[in-house]
């Protein structure tokens, strides 16, 4: 798709013209990646943070924020978890915490890889090439890293490197992949300082980086982060910003699937707390096939709050399971079995 063909889609607000944009994504995701919907079990083990994300509840300097690092063993019984429901994947997820030892985490992925078939992916943050490579060589299959905006100027302002270092996530990708992970990457729709122009060139470098995952979700104002005082939001010409909102999140839904047909997209968490009665449902029929069941037990996520009011955040690991394996046969659509690998992945 050409770059002018994806702006006039974000910008597009007839009805009638977004009814066959979610036409196309939902046959696109049809013939490519079929009807089932895959199950990734989410396991949210720490919410400590060195980073400075100004858009982020937890980032270091917040300290409203009761810290949490959950242990091994706790970890090992969600794990267990999402075998027993039936899920092909676990995502383990942490702020980039320098408690998350090399060794820690490759202990716990060799345990998980050898007591269950479960893919495991991994979303901890930035961290060295060495780390990278001993959690593959323990077994971690997937990483994902969202690069939050194409827009390098906007990026540098919102997510401030660690002191002495570059952060270049598009790079990290690239090495990620090539010590053989599944790489899955994305942005926040909406992020203060988004032009249409930037969220349109995003969806090219998804092409561009031959994504196997693609998470995209609206930014949601967490007012505790510089993004919360409006001094701080970067200054943007009238009609450029992009809206958080929920169409233009199904709009970017789409038009990953149609420019990455076969990549794995997850309707998500974010989507589901701007409307929490169909938010989920209207991804997954505007181009999503994944859905990511939240295993964090409940004493644990209220305090991995990303942003205030996130959806299902008094769940418990079966009020998750149960709501979203109903969701997704009131759509007609089959729950996935077995690991659900990007079929770009299996190809390479
Ligand atoms: N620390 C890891 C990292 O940054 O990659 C993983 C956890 S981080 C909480 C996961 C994602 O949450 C980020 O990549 C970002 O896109 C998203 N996020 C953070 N703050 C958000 C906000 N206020 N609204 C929506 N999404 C947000
Ligand atoms: Fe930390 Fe990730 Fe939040 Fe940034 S987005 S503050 S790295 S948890």
């Amino acid at each position: 798709m050409e770059h002018d063909e994806i702006l006039r889609w974000l910008r597009e607000t007839d009805e009638a013209r977004l009814a066959e944009l979610w036409r196309m994504a939902d046959q696109t995701r049809q013939r490519h990646v079929g009807g089932e919907v895959h199950l990734r079990g989410l396991i949210e083990f720490s919410n400590y943070c060195v980073r400075l994300c100004a858009y982020c509840g937890l980032r270091a300097p917040n300290d409203g924020l009761v810290r949490y690092r959950m242990s091994r063993e706790e970890i090992m019984g969600c794990v267990r978890q999402a075998a027993a429901f039936g899920y092909g994947t676990v995502v383990l997820q942490s702020g980039e915490d320098q408690g998350t030892t090399t060794d820690w985490l490759v202990g716990l992925v060799r345990q998980i890889k050898a007591e269950t078939p479960l893919a495991v992916t991994l979303s901890v943050g930035e961290r060295s090439d060495e780390d990278f490579r001993a959690w593959r060589a323990a077994g971690a299959d997937r990483y994902l890293l969202r690069f939050e905006t194409s827009n390098r100027t906007l990026y540098d302002r919102l997510h401030p490197p660690r002191p002495g270092l570059r952060s270049d996530r598009v790079a990290m990708l690239l090495r990620l992949r090539d010590l053989g992970y599944e790489i899955g990457s994305g942005v926040m729709i909406g992020i203060p300082g988004q032009t249409y122009d930037d969220l349109a060139r995003d969806i090219e470098l998804f092409v561009e980086l031959q994504l196997d995952m693609i998470g995209v979700g609206p930014y949601l104002l967490h007012p505790n982060t510089p993004l919360g005082d409006p001094d701080f939001r970067p200054m943007i010409l009238e009609g450029e910003q992009v809206p958080g909102d929920e169409v233009t999140t199904y709009k970017v839904i789409a038009l990953a699937r149609l420019a990455c047909p076969r990549a794995n997209i997850p309707s998500t968490t974010a989507l589901a707390t701007l409307n929490a009665r169909s938010g989920r449902e209207l991804g997954l029929v505007r181009g999503a096939n994944v859905v990511m069941p939240n295993l964090t037990p409940p004493k644990y996520r209220v305090h991995y709050e990303i942003y205030p009011n996130k959806a299902c955040i008094r769940e418990t690991a079966e009020g998750c399971n149960a709501c979203l394996t109903e969701r997704i046969r009131s759509l007609g659509r089959e729950l996935g079995s077995g690991r659900g690998d990007c079929p770009n992945y299996q190809r390479r």
